[in-house]
């Protein structure tokens, strides 16, 4: 598989969940093993070596390839859901979105400082999403944090919203 033909199995959608957004449909490229195979592996060698203790995945589409990195790098799963989804405490963090407001919060007791966490979201579009899960995940003093997609929209800048220190990693850019 290359980039190329990975790009061939993303399916753009105009004007969804409203007028003037592109939306990047990843579910055609979820659906053909080689586009999976792909995914995992190439989050596996980038993260083989980091150290990592902890994969966090955002509601929803997060939720597709961080439990499959950790279960390949030997490491838990940490949901970040939207408001009102998690059963136990919570912290959370509010946020503007490509497309409306929103909430998100994690469970108090899903980390500690000693975890090296990944961050993953299927897609980067303004950064809103992933800025507020970063904040959500400093709440707990942790030791590193990186952030990873598979899809980046370069043009809308996501990732100033992001510390310096803070490394990203996106497989595929439009
Ligand atoms: P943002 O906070 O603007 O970076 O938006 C990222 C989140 O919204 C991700 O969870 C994506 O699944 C979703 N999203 C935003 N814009 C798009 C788009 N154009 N195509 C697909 N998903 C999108």
């Amino acid at each position: 598989m290359t980039i190329a033909e990975i790009k061939q199995n993303i399916r753009d959608i105009k004007d969804f969940p409203i007028e003037g957004i592109i939306f990047k449909d990843l579910t055609t490229a979820f659906k053909n093993p080689d586009c999976m195979k792909f995914f995992e592996d190439n989050m596996y060698d980038l993260y083989k070596n980091k150290g990592i203790t902890k994969i966090i995945g955002i509601e929803s589409r997060g939720f597709i390839m961080a439990p499959i990195l950790g279960n390949r790098l030997g490491v838990g799963f940490v949901p970040i859901r939207k408001k009102g989804k998690l059963p136990a405490n919570v912290m959370e963090v509010s946020y503007e979105k490509e497309y409306g407001i929103d909430t998100i919060q994690i469970h108090k007791d899903a980390l500690n400082e000693n975890d090296i966490v990944l961050i993953h979201d299927d897609l980067l579009a303004t950064g809103g999403t992933m800025k507020a899960a970063c904040e959500l995940v400093k709440k707990f003093n942790v030791k590193k944090i990186y952030l990873n997609f598979i899809v980046e929209l370069d043009f809308l800048e996501g990732t100033k919203n992001f510390d310096k220190d803070i490394n990203v990693s996106s497989l595929i850019h439009y």
